[in-house]
């Protein structure tokens, strides 16, 4: 059975591998379809291409665009995209430029709780000029003493209502949609188990994704429990959305699942390949 794995992240945006390394950890993993996935950011995909064909191992190119609806922070990965279509290019770089606004933003507030030069300190750890993001905010607590690893960094710093966490307006949905159209790409719903909405609200979701032009939406994650994965399944079939599946690997010691970990997608949803 062919193993897909169509969400991870390198060192051009907040993972810990370059994307030689998970290329060749994708392959020596057993996966034989692999996506990088990087956070509005495409810069990887090139050397991730290259390794993915020296290690025998089919490469889609991919992002994952951060936007904002109702008030809530949604991810969309892209799958299949052109890097080379400038709306697109001119989109995220429009994103990444209100990353390093943020970036700043978090630091002060930061800095009124107490912890002084968070903005320098996330800045190395930053691995792509081009993109900060709250994982880099959050090596610098652990590396401060301020938290034991990254996930207690997020939990107790960089979440709504924590002293690091501040409000931030990325892409509409319809321009991140958009621009995934005309890249040629499909548009998956990354971990909708995730977002802090309710049924009412997850159903607006899906009918507003799907008829603004989403294709699928991840019901493999490792953000997920089995029951999100039925769940997530169901809401594929009644909505007529494609079924995706990713580890959301980011590296060592950061992440839920390694790359390859995602079973076979549930009986009944169509998977977002069929016809790739
Ligand atoms: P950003 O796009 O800069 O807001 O950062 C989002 C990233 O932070 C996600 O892709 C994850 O890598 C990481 N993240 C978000 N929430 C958590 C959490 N609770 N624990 C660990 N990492 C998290
Ligand atoms: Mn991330
Ligand atoms: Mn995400
Ligand atoms: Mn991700």
């Amino acid at each position: 059975m062919t193993r897909y794995d169509l969400h991870c992240h390198s060192t051009h945006s907040d993972g810990l591998l370059s994307p030689v390394a998970v290329a060749l950890r994708a392959a020596s993993r057993g996966v034989d379809v692999w996506a990088l996935t990087d956070h509005d950011e495409t810069s990887g995909l090139a050397e991730a291409r290259q390794a993915a064909t020296e290690a025998g191992i089919r490469f889609v190119n991919g992002a994952e665009l951060s936007v904002s609806w109702n008030d809530v922070t949604l991810h969309i990965v892209a799958l299949g995209i052109d890097p080379d279509c400038a709306a697109l290019q001119d989109g995220l770089r429009t994103i990444r430029q209100g990353r390093d606004d943020r970036a700043r933003r978090i630091a002060d507030s930061l800095a009124q709780a107490g912890i002084p030069d968070a903005f320098a300190g996330a800045a190395r750890y930053v691995t792509n000029e081009r993109l900060i993001g709250r994982t880099h905010f959050a090596r610098f607590l652990v590396e401060t003493g301020r938290a034991r690893d990254t996930k207690e960094a997020f939990q107790r710093f960089l979440t709504r209502g924590k002293p690091g966490y501040v409000a931030h307006e990325w892409a509409t949905l319809s321009q991140a949609l958009g621009w995934i159209r005309v890249a040629g790409g499909q548009a998956v719903l990354a971990h909708p188990g995730r977002y802090p909405i309710d049924t009412a609200q997850m159903r607006l979701l899906l009918g507003e994704f799907r008829d603004t032009g989403g294709d699928a939406i991840e019901v493999l994650s490792a953000s997920h429990s089995q029951a999100h994965a039925s769940e997530y399944a169901r809401y594929a079939r009644v909505f007529g959305l494609l079924a995706s599946s990713g580890s959301d690997y980011h590296g060592p010691g950061e992440s839920w699942a390694d790359l390859g970990d995602m079973p076979p997608l549930p009986a009944g949803v169509t998977p977002v390949w069929q016809d790739w």
